[in-house]
């Protein structure tokens, strides 16, 4: 299969027409073509030689993704659902905020984690993505704004889509190296947050690279017995090595981590669990902000129910009274099942029916 330009770096390109007998300033012109101009077509570069436009045609493609579904909420969120070049679904979601237009994107087909609250671990990983098909998530939304001829952009992008980034960390950074690039989308670092459910060795590789690109950290229980219940990983990873990862962290680049916190009912969300938390977070609260989130229903895991709105608030006032930063994450798109991984959990079960009948 032809590889996804949108996955090299400029560097890589540079390099590979090097490689390829060509003068390296031509990857700056396809660069424009592809980030600027944004066209789909090599052959529509017409700064650039025959020659040259047959070599990419030979070696690359340029869209590999097909829109299948697109669902749009009342409040302008987006939901997208894109087949791959191999037939497999991955979603992608837009969401509309004062500051901007923030891309949630998928990492992998599934997730090998196995969260007990969360429709993507529904379905075991069955592949990584490629640093293209991630980058081309974020043209394809483009895509959608530039046919409305609007002048919008993509300024925010959330790697919170199916997946578990730290699992595919090589394709992540090439993807975070090409929407950054000033030659390219120049989306700043600083409006690109990044999430794991804690992968420990891979966050001391992160904070080693030195970026600007904001860490998020799922915790969603302050001691290990309830995180080990919740997240299997926890087992592996438990929290004081978690935390110590994330002192190196902080040390390294001093930049603030947002901690998510997913509130289920009855389970993580008594007011002892929100000064439990405050206790763990004590030390390094002045670069912390913690995300409270509603538990977003999903079929398969009906032994959870979001928590109550009394129950929430409790749990905010708790953390706020300890000089916790903290707020509670406004549900976006809950009329097109927004919570990661449901779309196409939902996708699959309905294509699973048809083929049954
Ligand atoms: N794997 C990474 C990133 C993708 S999940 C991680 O776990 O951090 C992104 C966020 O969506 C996580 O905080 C995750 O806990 C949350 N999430 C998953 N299922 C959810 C649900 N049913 N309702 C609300 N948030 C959910
Ligand atoms: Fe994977 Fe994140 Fe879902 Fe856990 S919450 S199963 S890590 S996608």
């Amino acid at each position: 299969m032809k590889k996804s330009i949108y996955g090299l770096t400029l560097d890589q390109l540079k390099e590979w027409f090097l490689e390829n007998g060509q003068k390296k300033y031509r990857a700056e012109q396809v660069w424009d073509w592809l980030y600027i101009k944004r066209v789909t077509e090599f052959s529509a570069m017409n700064n650039l030689s025959k020659e040259c436009i047959q070599l990419l045609e030979e070696n690359f493609v340029i869209q590999t993704l097909k829109e299948t579904v697109k669902q749009e909420s009342a409040d302008g969120t987006i939901k997208f659902l894109f087949q791959m070049q191999d037939g497999n679904l991955i979603e992608t979601v837009l969401m509309r905020f004062k500051y901007g237009n923030s891309v949630c994107v998928t990492t992998q087909v599934g997730c090998n984690i196995g969260c007990s609250f969360c429709a993507s671990g529904l379905l075991k990983k069955s592949r990584d993505l490629n640093a293209g098909e991630i980058v081309e998530q974020i043209m394809k939304v483009q895509e959608h704004f530039d046919a409305q001829q609007k002048d919008e952009r993509v300024s925010h992008i959330v790697v919170m889509g199916i997946g578990e980034p730290f699992d595919n960390y090589t394709n992540l950074m090439g993807f975070l190296n090409v929407v950054n690039s000033q030659k390219g989308l120049a989306i700043g670092a600083r409006h690109i947050t990044v999430s794991t459910s804690g992968i420990v060795p891979k966050i001391y590789d992160y904070a080693d690279e030195g970026l600007q690109v904001n860490l998020a950290i799922s915790i969603h229980a302050p001691t290990n017995e309830l995180r080990s219940r919740i997240m299997k990983i926890n087992k592996a990873y438990p929290i004081e090595k978690l935390m110590a990862s994330i002192d190196y962290y902080l040390e390294k680049t001093n930049r603030r981590i947002t901690f998510e916190y997913i509130l289920l009912h009855d389970v993580n969300d008594h007011v002892e669990e929100a000064n439990q938390l405050a206790k763990l977070l004590e030390d390094k609260r002045h670069l912390s902000y913690v995300n409270l989130i509603p538990y977003n229903s999903v079929d398969e895991h009906d032994q959870y129910q979001q928590s109550k709105p009394e129950a929430i608030m409790a749990f905010y006032d708790a953390l706020k009274k300890k000089g916790i930063n903290c707020g509670v994450r406004h549900e976006n798109g809950a009329d097109i099942d927004a919570a990661c991984g449901q779309l196409r959990s939902k996708q699959i079960k309905k294509e699973k029916k048809k083929a049954t009948v």
